[in-house]
């Protein structure tokens, strides 16, 4: 059995059209171990057509083409890419190194394709290039090599896993005649240990070396002559094991890194768009964060501020009452303190009416700017509020002192500040203006109240005295002081929601801290909303970002994908490397959003944490594995269209391509 038979083998190019052009007419030859046959004829005559039917590169022919007695023209895709894996070493004229690779890496890709271990790559691979002369050679990049050794190169990639058969395509054509010789000798040597070499030349000189000069003409062989004689090159028996040498398949690390290896090479356009695929990632991983920073807090406030047994209750707002314009961004805060509105006895009556109500008491918010006042040793301080004690305020809220008992006033630490710290136990003189009427009364400082949270309030300069105190002095005024805040005591907490929600439906106001509530949440749903509309718009745009660069790779990529795919990369091991590029673009995006993020976190936190005293962004480890895993997977979505595209690419057509 011969090592490679042609029989009646046509080959016809499509053209536009019906037409086709007739590039091999009849080719009838074969070929045996050892020899080293020339390929001659001019340009245009059908060489390398010749070449890439039996380099297994093009399997669109008729005839047959017999490798070892098989018909490679009825191989499948894997069979045919295992065929160009392991039987052939393919060298061509323009030597198609990969020019991101060193001589090392250019040399065992063909090994690392078949996931040979490191080891067992770069024993071979030395021994290879010690052959051909370039042990010294072995960290260089390709374009720092001189063309003969360039070639050279490409012969120890041809050569490293070992096929009986070589395919070169006017191998010295590039080279001057001294670097002939030398790639001559190699090619001469590589006959001579038993391996078949067929290589197109234009030269006299090369075919002179040859055992056999075959001659083409229009696609059909004129000539076919023995050459040197082939006693003098003394055949080795090659070993008999030509059976499969590898099923393995490129491993996921390796097209990492050959993925790596090739970004590094473009990394300003690799790092310019990871970082703007990261501002998507970024927008999510922040958008989640925010809504669990904020979450905490008023978990953390509710279970601090109010005592569970108690429900507030308000007139509807009424902002109209509001000291401030309704378009004055504070009056929020106003309306967070309560409706002015009184209760009337009819509404009292009502509120003592819902179920599981156990008693009601009365209080009063006056809020103003600049009309209440405190004197303290003939000082006077402007007071925001003037407030009433309730069951709301327990003594666990007093940080120093008691509650007020009659004639006594609490004052929140934002006030007790200004008056100085010995402030407690001191007389002090309020004075209130209620419906353009001024009143004043001494009273003696009992303690210093803290809600125990820091809330939007803290700053504000409020006092608390008791709500009977208060209706008294301004009896004497003949002023009757009417509740402008109810609280619905109860025994157990789990009856305040259905309190809650009796409340509502007869139509009054809920709690200041449940309207602080809902203004936050209403904010914190905003921020989400533009968040989710920013991250959902730019996921898509880093989507078509990545879509279109690998795009790009794909085409600058296209003669490097021709050769692999001649060493014998499957389509899925040319997929493989695109996607780990994407994943790789994935990756680092999601760092950088993580990276990023974590910046704004903890700048919006320290501004949030002076304003409100508290985080207003959490990231937790959840969120963030979260926001880097999208990231990947987007990435490598929009990865496998490009992906596919490459795998799919011809090798014929993509080693033509310049
Ligand atoms: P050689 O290597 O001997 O110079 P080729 O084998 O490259 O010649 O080409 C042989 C003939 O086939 C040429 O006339 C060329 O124009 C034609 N040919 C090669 N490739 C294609 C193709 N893809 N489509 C159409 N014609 C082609
Ligand atoms: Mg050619």
């Amino acid at each position: 059995m011969k090592l490679l038979e042609l029989k009646n083998v046509n080959k016809y190019y499509n053209l536009a059209g019906t037409q086709r052009y007739h590039a091999l007419t009849n080719v009838n030859v074969s070929f045996e171990k050892g020899e080293l046959v020339s390929i001659i004829g001019e340009s245009g005559s059908g060489k390398s057509t010749l070449m890439n039917l039996i380099g297994g590169l093009d399997s669109d022919f008729s005839g047959e083409l017999l490798v070892e007695g098989k018909n490679i023209g009825t191989f499948s895709e894997k069979e045919l890419d295992r065929y160009r894996k392991n039987k052939i070493g393919f060298v061509f004229q323009s030597f198609n190194l990969i020019p991101h690779l060193s001589v090392l890496d250019n040399v065992t890709i063909a090994m690392t394709l078949s996931n040979v271990s490191k080891d067992k790559r770069v024993k071979r691979a030395e021994e290879i290039l010690k052959d051909v002369g370039l042990e010294k050679h072995i960290h260089k990049k390709p374009n720092q090599l001189s063309g003969g050794q360039k070639q050279r190169v490409a012969i120890a990639r041809a050569l490293i896993n070992d096929p009986e058969i070589i395919v070169a395509d006017e191998p010295t054509g590039a080279l001057d005649s001294q670097t002939t010789s030398q790639v001559l000798d190699i090619i001469t040597d590589i006959a001579r240990s038993g391996k078949l070499v067929i290589m197109v030349t234009h030269s006299e000189k090369v075919a002179s070396y040859s055992s056999r000069v075959i001659e083409i003409s229009d696609g059909q062989i004129v000539a076919d002559k023995k050459g040197i004689d082939i006693d003098d090159l003394n055949v080795a028996e090659v070993s008999a094991d030509t059976a499969e040498k590898d099923k393995q398949n490129l491993s996921f690390f390796s097209s990492i890194k050959l993925a790596f290896l090739n970004m590094k090479e473009k990394k300003t356009r690799n790092i310019l768009v990871s970082l703007g695929s990261s501002i998507g990632i970024m927008s999510v991983i922040l958008m989640l964060s925010i809504g669990n920073g904020v979450k905490g807090y008023f978990n953390n406030t509710m279970k601090n501020y109010v005592n569970p047994l108690v429900v507030e209750v308000n007139m509807p707002q009424d902002k109209s009452k509001s000291p401030l314009p309704a378009d004055d961004p504070r009056s929020n805060m106003f309306s967070m303190m309560g409706s002015q509105t009184p209760f009337e006895e009819k509404d009292i009556e009502k509120l003592k009416g819902i179920k599981n109500v156990k008693s009601v008491e009365e209080g009063f918010n006056l809020i103003s700017l600049g009309t209440n006042s405190v004197t303290y040793n003939d000082k006077k301080t402007a007071v925001m509020a003037v407030a009433t004690i309730s069951s709301n305020i327990t003594s666990s809220n007093i940080k120093k002192g008691s509650l007020p008992k009659k004639d006594e006033i609490v004052l929140n630490e934002a006030l007790a500040k200004k008056l100085g710290d010995d402030i407690v136990g001191k007389k002090i003189t309020l004075n209130i203006s209620i419906d353009e009427h001024s009143y004043k009364n001494d009273f003696t400082v009992s303690g210093i109240y803290s809600p125990g949270a820091t809330t939007p309030m803290s700053d504000m300069d409020m006092t608390y005295v008791n709500y009977n105190d208060l209706k008294e002095l301004l009896k004497n005024e003949n002023y009757e002081l009417k509740p402008t805040t109810m609280y619905l005591i109860t025994d157990n907490k789990n009856y305040t929601e259905g309190i809650k929600s009796e409340i509502e439906k007869l139509g009054y106001g809920g709690s200041s801290q449940e309207i602080m509530t809902k203004m936050f949440t209403q904010m914190i749903d905003m921020i989400t909303y533009v968040l989710a509309g920013i991250s959902g718009i730019s996921l898509l745009v880093s989507a078509i970002m990545i879509l279109v660069v690998l795009y790009i790779s794909v085409v600058e990529r296209t003669k490097e994908i021709g050769v692999l795919k001649a060493i014998g990369a499957r389509r899925k091991d040319i997929k493989r490397i695109f996607v780990s590029e994407a994943f790789l673009i994935g990756l680092f995006s999601g760092v950088i959003a993580l990276g990023i993020s974590s910046i704004i976190m903890m700048a919006a936190n320290t501004v949030s944490n002076k304003a409100f005293g508290i985080n207003v962004v959490n990231i937790t480890p959840a969120y963030a594995l979260f926001g880097v895993g999208a990231s990947i997977i987007i990435s490598m979505i929009a990865g496998i269209m490009p992906a596919s595209k490459a795998a799919k690419l011809d090798p014929v057509e993509s080693l033509r391509r310049e």
